[in-house]
């Protein structure tokens, strides 16, 4: 029987989080819990929570920490993630969420929290070149010159750039990503919780390399 995890995922947007998500998700058979997608879903579902965060993510703002502390609570205690774990992406994003996650997963605790990182330059042309299929969040990359419109090769939905992928959003959520999201980088590490892993490489190597990183983390405990 192959085990769960409960882990965090950090790094910058176009760090390659959503793809190595995809992958521990399968490997561990835990939910990938995505809290970008978790938002856009509310949003496609038109309820009050989905209207009101799309402004705020179309400008590439932060959903407030009372609302998203709430969503993740309420995830985090489904069946699926009670019995077996999850991938977290996207969340915590700010250091009241991290304090707020150790108290919600006082009985379980995470195994491990992996930094993703690439440096601000590279995932700059990364996310400049980013399009996501709206029915299945499959990531591609463009190369400028498709065919429209773009059809995606896993459902058939429609390929596009996403709303907050424009220069201004990118630029502002790296801004808040320093600001905000590298201390929880800190606080991580000061309890010893933190594996930092260098994200400029192929996404098989980056895979490896986490899959070591929480074989590592379980041998210590
Ligand atoms: P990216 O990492 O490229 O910003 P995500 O899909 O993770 O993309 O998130 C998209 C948007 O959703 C964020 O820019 C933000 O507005 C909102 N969001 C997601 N997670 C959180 C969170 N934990 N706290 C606040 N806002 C969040
Ligand atoms: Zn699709």
């Amino acid at each position: 029987m192959i085990l769960g995890a409960r882990l965090i995922l950090l790094g910058r947007q176009g760090a390659g989080k959503g793809t190595q998500c995809v992958r521990l998700s399968r490997q561990f058979v835990v939910p990938h819990i995505s809290t970008g997608d978790m938002l856009r879903a509310a949003e496609r579902e038109g309820s009050e929570l989905g209207r009101m965060s799309k402004l705020v993510m179309d400008e590439g703002g932060l959903v407030g920490d009372e609302i998203m502390v709430g969503l993740i609570r309420e995830r985090l205690l489904q069946p699926d993630a009670v019995g077996r774990g999850y991938i977290l992406d996207g969340f915590p994003r700010t250091v009241p969420q991290a304090v707020a996650l150790d108290e919600i997963t006082a009985d379980l605790p995470i195994d491990v929290v992996i930094d993703l990182d690439v440096p601000r330059e590279m995932v700059l042309n990364r996310l400049t070149a980013r399009r996501v299929c709206r029915d299945c969040g499959t990531n591609y990359v463009s190369s400028g010159i498709e065919k429209l419109p773009w059809i995606c090769e896993v459902c058939g939905g429609d390929v596009m750039r996403r709303d907050d992928d424009t220069p201004e959003a990118i630029m502002h959520r790296l801004d808040l990503y320093e600001e905000q999201t590298s201390p929880l980088i800190d606080f991580y590490q000061s309890t010893e919780r933190l594996t930092i892993i260098d994200g400029v490489a192929s996404a098989d190597e980056v895979s490896r390399r986490i899959t070591e990183a929480v074989a590592e983390a379980r041998a210590k405990r």
